[in-house]
């Protein structure tokens, strides 16, 4: 068995791993969304498909397998569901901004089509492999992936952690631990270590409140899968009600989120949280929620596109800005913490608004990483999903632990027998 890189190796972004063998699966088939779109380096022969959960960098490129070949796909039900969501804007954001897509609507039905969904802990078998889902604890319907193979030396298990999480988080539990052989994990921030997300959430709760009280407007970019259903449920733990409004896709995931209660780990607080919500639906109502004191929880996360623009131009001088998502470089959230600026049709924009970061992150960082490959216990560990500084320290450390561990670059192939 091989592994074949055609993205997310030394970058964040692009997923997409391809387990060479008889019959070749490919994991995850993303795309980059940076200055420009990126994709995976070429679409080599596919008979099968296996989305780790729905954000982009995992799902954006599946479409494009869909185009003269057929193959099955396989994930958790929610990730089909929000994957969708996201294609279809990604489809409308390209039409809008006059940009070709790299695939068509008929492409995105055609994935669906041939999806078919999981639950976790059941196995289901493709050729020679036995692939099973297993909750990764990073958004609603995320799965590490294992996939074993009868091999002349033994059982071959190969375990693919997507995205993770491994503590807790409001609306998840911590990933699953599922022992391995061969573990290609992610890497994002293994130069990192998360702070207490107790005292995260204290401090942003204060801030918000500050602000209310103050008269002013609490804007919170999120992305819209994921991170707005967490910060919703949050704020109404909290006592932030009767005065947050959620714009833009948000609303969308959180009801698609709500259809799979069993996929998160308190539906009843979600549930609760969006009763206390006021949905923003047509332009003209954004005026209401601009109305401050207010919280206004919308998309992008990053700033890039999405209501958040019209609304961070508009809020009053008590306002202030709470990002809680990783901002890539590049984007218009970089440029506002280092430089003061975003950049809207072009023109740059200078922003007064105070703003703050809470480091509620999804992921796990490098203690969560090495915990968990220590109790997966591989022999080979494959680090993606991470800036080659990361990914690079990550393999290292590992080296130094006694694992064989390696970052590769996209093009590179690990053989893994
Ligand atoms: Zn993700
Ligand atoms: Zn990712």
């Amino acid at each position: 068995m091989e592994l074949k890189f055609f993205g997310g190796a030394q970058e964040v972004g692009r997923s997409a791993i391809l387990l060479k063998d008889d019959r070749n699966l490919m994991l995850d088939f993303g795309i980059k969304l940076d200055h420009k779109t990126e994709y995976p380096t070429s679409i080599p022969k596919i008979d099968a498909l296996v989305i780790s959960h729905a954000h982009l960098d995992h799902s954006g490129f599946s479409p494009g397998i869909y185009n003269e070949v057929s193959v099955p796909a396989f994930g958790t039900m929610p990730t089909l569901s929000l994957s969708k969501l996201l294609l279809d804007d990604a489809l409308n954001i390209a039409k809008k901004q006059h940009t070709q897509p790299k695939f068509h609507k008929r492409q995105i039905g055609a994935f669906a089509n041939k999806y078919t969904s999981l639950e976790y802990g059941a196995t289901t078998g493709f050729g020679d492999f036995d692939i099973t889902l297993y909750d990764a604890g990073h958004i609603t319907g995320s799965a590490i992936t294992l996939v074993e193979k009868q091999h002349s030396k033994g059982n071959r298990r190969v375990l693919y952690t997507g995205d993770f999480k491994l503590s807790q988080q409001t609306l998840h539990k911590g990933a699953q631990i599922v022992e391995s052989d061969v573990m290609i994990t992610e890497s994002t921030y293994a130069l990192k270590k998360h702070p207490d997300r107790n005292s995260v959430i204290s401090n942003l709760v204060a801030g918000i409140k500050e602000t209310l009280s103050e008269g002013g407007t609490a804007l919170l970019p999120v992305f819209a899968v994921g991170r707005s259903q967490e910060i919703l449920s949050i704020l109404y733990k909290n006592g932030l009600t009767g005065s947050t409004f959620v714009d833009g896709m948000a609303k969308k995931a959180t009801t698609i989120t709500l259809n799979y209660p069993r996929f998160i780990s308190d539906p009843k607080l979600l549930e609760n949280a969006t009763n206390e919500t006021t949905w923003i639906g047509e332009k003209n109502e954004r005026r209401n929620a601009l109305d401050g004191p207010s919280i206004i929880v919308t998309t992008s996360g990053m700033l890039n596109g999405g209501p958040v623009l019209d609304y961070i131009t508009k809020i009053n001088k008590n306002s202030k800005i709470f990002l809680t998502g990783y901002q890539v470089e590049g984007t218009n959230g970089r440029t506002l913490i280092e430089k003061g600026y975003i950049t809207i049709d072009g023109e740059k924009r200078k922003i007064s608004t105070p703003v703050s970061i809470h480091d509620l992150s999804a992921h796990a960082d490098m203690d969560d990483i090495l915990n968990y490959v220590k109790k997966s216990s591989p022999n080979k560990v494959i680090c993606v999903h991470g800036d080659s500084n990361s990914a690079i320290s990550l393999a290292d450390r590992l080296t130094v632990e006694g694992f064989e561990a390696f970052a590769p670059k996209i093009g590179d192939t690990i053989n893994i027998d």
